[in-house]
């Protein structure tokens, strides 16, 4: 990574180098664009063990760093296994024998970072203090430029994304939605077992819920395994004394089948926790910035599909972000239409996790599972409203349409009377 003198200016200053930042960066600086990437040191924060589905490798393609990927070795998974609403094991495999990633996040956010910079992008390790929106065509972005983040540069920015996760630089100035929904903290610890781990499916994430929790285990090797608990600290009884490792171990004796696991393999760092608790936001643009990614909003870890949404969320950003500079008159509608789409995906999400969690209070009777078993809809009111596409599909009438469509010799669309033309931006590729 480059460590050089900030230029005074830039099209675009993208904040935070994790997935989504990195990965907007390098789509627009391919697309031509001065691109300054800001990004944090965070050698001396612990990094998180994570799967990512075989589906990223779309996203990975469309961004050009599937090959970057594949080279760097990272384990490859076959599927999950699940204890999970009742005491029997579901092992599902990827389909049509697809493999996931399990990635050591410091280790993949650095690769994404180095495929930014290969695409022109400037990357330079600081931290943003804050963003001044003077007016409505360019943002300052300060910057600190020593350690003590006692001094700082400005540069000035046509467009800035906020890229900076779960800090959200420019999302926590009155953006950030957190609702009613329960807190969630997540406690990780690594652990080693030379001899490897006596599984079915060695490669597998591992999921188990228990009384107030639930546990995951991410191997990252055949012989490395992450294992984190998720509690609510507001029904679990921390440690008084923050004693986060004698937290960890007392739930970690809750689960039946992951405790069984890591009785006898050693714990090799100690354990750390960090803030799981899902968010979104009231809007994810204005007129010189667009929220990505975690910026945006967190969805429960328990889907997995943080980072394959961080990155769709910069792809899109990264559209949004070329019309704005290329074609300003589209610009409103443009970032309208990127609110509408972040909502949407986020309010999709949060209806599957909270079925997942409905599943798990069938067995566990505990406020941990209730609270997440009901959509709270103060964090997506700002979304399309959602259709219930099953209810749709069972209707009688919808069937009978389909079956007559299907049998038509040629399909044909018609005016009807109640027609509304609405103008809504349309994707064109580069
Ligand atoms: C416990 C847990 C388990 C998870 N498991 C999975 C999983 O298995 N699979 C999955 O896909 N997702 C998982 N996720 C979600 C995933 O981690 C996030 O969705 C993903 O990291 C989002 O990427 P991002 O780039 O938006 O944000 P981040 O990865 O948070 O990146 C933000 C970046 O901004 C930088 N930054 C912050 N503040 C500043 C500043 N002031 N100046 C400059 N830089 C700054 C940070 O250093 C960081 O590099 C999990 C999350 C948690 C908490």
């Amino acid at each position: 990574m480059s460590r050089i003198h900030l230029p005074s200016t830039s099209d675009i200053v993208v904040i935070g180098g994790g997935p989504a930042g990195a990965s907007a960066a390098r789509i627009l600086a391919a697309w031509g664009h001065g691109v300054l990437l800001l990004t944090k040191n965070q050698s001396h924060v612990p990094t998180l063990a994570e799967s990512l589905p075989p589906s990223c490798r779309k996203l990975f393609r469309a961004i050009g760093v599937l090959e970057a990927i594949d080279e760097a070795g990272f384990y490859r998974s076959t599927g999950n296994t699940f204890w999970w609403g009742n005491d029997q094991m579901r092992s599902e495999h990827f389909a049509d024998d697809e493999r996931g990633y399990q990635v050591v996040r410091r280790e993949f956010d650095h690769l994404l970072r180095d495929q930014a910079e290969a695409a022109n992008t400037t990357v330079v390790e600081s931290t943003v203090k804050r963003v001044e929106f003077d007016t409505d065509d360019t943002a300052t972005v300060h910057v600190a430029t020593d350690s003590e983040r006692r001094t700082t540069v400005e540069v000035e920015a046509r467009v800035v994304l906020d890229c900076s996760g779960r800090s959200g630089i420019i999302a926590r100035r009155g953006f950030r939605r957190q609702g009613a929904m329960p807190l969630t903290l997540a406690i990780a610890g690594v652990w080693e077992r030379s001899e490897g781990w006596s599984l079915a499916e060695p490669t597998h994430t591992l999921v188990e819920a228990y009384h107030d929790g639930w546990a995951w285990s991410v191997p990252v090797s055949p012989s490395r395994r992450y294992v984190t608990v998720m509690v609510d600290p507001r029904e679990t009884d921390l440690d008084k004394a923050g004693q986060i490792a004698a937290t960890y171990r007392r739930e970690l004796v809750k689960t039946r089948e992951i405790s069984r696991l890591t009785h006898d393999a050693q714990l090799s760092e100690e354990p750390w926790a960090c803030d799981a608790s899902v968010y979104s936001a009231s809007r994810c643009a204005g007129s010189t910035f667009l929220l990505v990614g975690d910026a945006a909003s967190f969805i429960d870890p328990l889907s997995s599909f943080g980072v394959k949404k961080a990155i769709s969320s910069a792809w899109m950003a990264a559209i949004v972000a070329n019309t704005c500079l290329v074609k300003p008159d589209m610009g409103e509608v443009a970032r309208s239409f990127y609110t509408a789409r972040e909502m949407e995906i986020f309010s999709t999400y949060a209806t599957q996790t909270a079925a997942y969690f409905r599943d798990g209070a069938t067995m566990h009777d505990h406020p941990f599972w209730t609270g997440r078993s009901e959509l709270n809809y103060d964090l997506d009111h700002n979304a399309p409203s959602a259709i219930d596409l099953d209810s749709v599909r069972r209707d009688p009438k919808v069937q009978a349409a389909f079956a007559e469509l299907k049998n038509s010799a040629e399909i044909a669309l018609i005016p009807g009377d109640g027609l509304e033309i609405e103008r809504w931006p349309g994707i064109a590729g580069r």
